[in-house]
């Protein structure tokens, strides 16, 4: 317990990561008697107000909340019955009849699109008024109020804002350099090195020519090569979005950097150096390639890529896949590409029928206070944890229930997407020593570059974009996909392609959003 204490301190202090900061105490409790206030609570891990979505059960959380604030949650979630989110937003705002609290996934966009038609209450003054917590996180990250804004200008939600830095990094087999007497790759040409090493050297011993050197569970992740030549393969934390370059929204596919990363990716491809099977192998490729002693190199996740050294320890002799730095692009850039996104598109609105809104937003404060903020991370102190020394350290029963902590923390009413700041030190007492010392090794460079979080659509630039752009992106991933595959020659076929794009409106979109107008996250984000 000592020793991860220790741990935690060490990575928070390397990472620049600090717990959250405070703007006060509130007084407690928000009302004298008890006030209840319906909820609309639809997320994957439940659907409605209560363990595992059980709504006849009340989450521990919930029930320390209740003490402390006085306000009572009560669940009335609409489309119970389904996994997603925008089925069940539909069939909630079919009814007309809002509860109090309209919370969960996904509800930027429908909350954003009825906010401003009188749906929900805009929360600006509320929030400037009633919730000082609030105000005091948004007033150190303007650029994720202006995020969240709706096209009229005003926050109709409070968002789920995760914490931590990296997502996901580049792996490679380790035992298998070793065995080929390699170093890890530090450039683009070594890197290719690498991978031919792979294809042709027979580093998992067994006489045969059937490595695949480098491979994703998501094929968009075989993008992340463009970034070795300078290009991008996108701007926020998913796919295919928008980024500024020289101060302009630009979107990484009408680049020239990117028809000459894809022509390489293209090559790479046709030599086997890229899995054959990338556009079909899906989610299944990182367990089977690194199970069957056949995958080199990917780009994943940290924490769950790391957990292979454990998982095949006893299957694959020497099985050591580790975090490397990104190799260095044509021109010496060293970039990580992906990162967590700052807010979600998660989190819980009021409504307009809600008539206690000055409660509420009271309420929402409380999960940004220090206490609240920690009983939505951890669970129950006393419980799921205690303070150890100004940290809040997980008991050992959670630790090693040999259930993943998240999970658990589902079931306490933690973790839950409601609007409230994520702290990172609850990730990181779960987090396998091979993705700490990954994650401790990319710190050591300056790593990561910005997202585009773009600002609010007006009602005209809204409607330009959902005319042109879905077909757009379309043509854009069929080219990429085929050009990959050897169907046509990305250098040929650019000034055709560039024609095509501004015929089906690319510059119109990007017309007069020569800053930041342009919110990828809005529309595309799925
Ligand atoms: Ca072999």
């Amino acid at each position: 317990m000592r020793t991860l204490k220790l741990a935690a301190a060490a990575i928070l202090g390397t990472t620049a990561l600090t717990a959250p900061a405070f703007a006060q105490d509130i007084d407690l409790p928000i009302v004298d008697e008890p006030l209840e206030l319906t909820i609309h609570m639809h997320w994957a891990r439940a659907q409605g107000y209560g363990p595992g979505g059980d709504t006849s059960k009340i989450y521990p959380v919930e029930e320390v909340a209740r003490e402390k604030t006085n306000i009572h949650l009560i669940d009335k979630t609409s489309g119970r019955n389904s996994t997603d989110q925008s089925e069940a937003m539909n069939l909630l705002l079919a009814t007309g009849n809002l509860p109090d609290i309209v919370g969960g996934a996904k509800i930027k966009q429908p909350v954003n699109e009825f906010g401003p038609q009188g749906a929900f209450q805009p929360l600006n003054d509320l929030v400037d008024e009633h919730a000082p917590n609030i105000k005091a996180w948004f007033d150190e990250h303007p650029d994720i109020w202006k995020a969240i804004q709706a096209y009229d200008g005003n926050v109709y939600y409070i968002p789920y804002l995760p914490d931590g830095k990296y997502a996901r990094a580049w792996f490679v087999r380790q035992d298998w350099l070793d065995a080929l007497g390699l170093e890890q790759p530090d450039n683009v040409e070594e890197l290719y090195d690498v991978l031919v090493a792979f294809r042709d050297n027979d580093p998992n011993g067994n006489g045969e020519k059937d490595e695949i050197p480098f491979f994703v569970r998501d094929w968009e992740e075989v993008l992340r090569l463009l970034n070795l030549w300078d290009a991008r393969s996108t701007g926020a934390d998913v796919y295919h979005q928008f980024y500024i370059k020289d101060g302009k929204v630009v979107h990484p596919y009408a680049q020239e950097a990117y028809r000459d990363g894809l022509a390489n990716i293209a090559d790479w491809y046709e030599e086997g150096l890229i899995d054959a099977e990338i556009f079909t192998r899906g989610s299944s490729a990182r367990d089977y390639l690194l199970g069957e002693n056949l995958g080199g190199m990917t780009h994943d996740w940290f924490a769950s890529t790391s957990g292979y050294n454990i998982a095949l320890a006893d299957k694959v002799e020497g099985f050591n896949f580790i975090p490397f730095l990104p190799p260095k692009s044509v021109s010496g850039n060293r970039i990580e590409e992906n990162r967590r996104i700052p807010m979600k598109p998660d989190g819980w609105a009021i409504s307009f029928s809600n008539e206690h809104p000055v409660e509420t937003i009271k309420y929402f404060d409380y999960w940004f206070s220090e206490e609240g903020a920690l009983l939505a991370n951890f669970g129950v102190e006393g419980k799921t944890w205690d303070m150890v020394d100004g940290e809040p350290i997980y008991k050992d029963s959670v630790l090693n229930s040999g259930q993943p902590v998240n999970s658990q923390m589902y079931l306490e009413g933690a973790q839950v997407y409601r609007g409230y700041p994520q702290d990172y030190r609850y990730e990181w007492q779960w987090t396998r020593d091979s993705a700490r010392k990954g994650i401790e090794l990319y710190d050591t460079h300056d790593l990561l570059v910005e997202q585009f979080l773009g600002v609010a659509f007006n009602e005209d630039e809204q409607t330009i974009f959902d005319k042109y752009y879905p077909s757009i992106e379309t043509y854009m991933l069929e080219r990429q996909q085929a050009w990959i595959l050897g169907t046509g020659d990305v250098k040929e076929d650019w000034d055709d392609y560039m024609a095509a794009l501004n015929k089906m409106g690319y510059e119109d979109v990007l017309e007069d959003r020569k800053s930041t107008r342009l919110n990828s996250s809005h529309s595309l984000s799925s």
